[in-house]
């Protein structure tokens, strides 16, 4: 593994914690020995070409998938034996558009969202997504099939923040959008990182750099580099190899 410099070393700020993670489907293993970790407040992303594990391990952190070896901690407790809706209300949300209801409304996918919450709570943390999403608020009566595909996906994110979570788990929120609804989509997603949650992003579009503190690229189900956003963009090899990106 290629490792990048000023990597910062686990210790109290540790949000999330993955040491040694095998997984996989049926008689194939998919992750081997995968390491990675996500600080509290600190945007992670994810990257790999397709097949190289980033849903596998995205599924095995969220609970969707058992481990075969290794561990899982979230704010300093083992999640590894604990049911997704379980890991979900120790505060780790993930961004699921298969999730998201087209026939229902906005509001009505909110409030699905939030089904980790006391129900007298659930008003006042619609009241904060909607602050962050205002455009959501203007369509909070409308279908949520009725949006266009960046709205949509907002919808997902917006659904996911509604359990409150201290971290953010997101498979490619780019699939499926236009350049223009990706630029807009990354926008409220650098907003949410400001208010300091903590992001594990799996991405195949190198613009999500911009939400991102440190980054992991998988390779058949390996770490290949860990580092921060600036040691990956000084690593030729890597850039090279993954994202087909010459000299600087
Ligand atoms: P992509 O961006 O294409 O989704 P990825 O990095 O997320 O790629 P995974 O979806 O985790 O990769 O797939 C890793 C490997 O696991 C691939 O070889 C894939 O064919 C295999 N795989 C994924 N899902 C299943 C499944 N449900 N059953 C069996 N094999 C699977």
């Amino acid at each position: 593994m290629v490792s990048g410099i000023g990597v910062v070393s686990p210790g109290a700020d540790e949000l999330l914690s993955v040491e040694g993670v095998g997984s996989g489907y049926g008689s194939m293993q998919v992750l081997w020995d995968v390491s990675l970790r996500v600080g509290r407040g600190e945007g992670v992303l994810l990257l790999g070409a397709n097949g190289a594990g980033k849903t596998t391990l995205l599924k095995a952190i969220s609970g969707l998938l058992p481990l075969r070896s290794g561990a899982i901690r979230l704010d300093g407790a083992s999640i590894d034996r604990l049911r997704a809706d379980q890991r979900v209300q120790r505060g780790a949300g993930v961004m699921t558009e298969q999730g998201v209801f087209p026939t229902l409304s906005v509001e009505d996918n909110l409030r699905l969202g939030a089904y980790t919450l006391p129900r007298g709570s659930v008003g006042t943390v619609m009241k904060d997504v909607y602050q962050l999403f205002p455009e959501l608020f203007g369509r909070r009566r409308d279908a949520v099939g009725s949006l266009s595909g960046g709205q949509r996906k907002l919808v997902a994110v917006a659904k996911a923040l509604m359990c409150r979570p201290q971290l953010l788990i997101m498979d490619e929120p780019s699939a499926g959008l236009s350049p223009r609804y990706v630029k807009e989509v990354l926008a409220q997603l650098v907003e949410v990182r400001q208010r300091g949650l903590s992001l594990l992003v799996a991405e195949q579009n190198v613009a999500f750099l911009e939400l991102a503190d440190r980054v992991y690229v998988l390779e058949g189900g390996r770490v290949r580099f860990e580092g921060t956003v600036s040691a990956l963009e000084g690593n030729q090899a890597v850039r090279e190899a993954f994202f087909g990106l010459g000299g600087p």
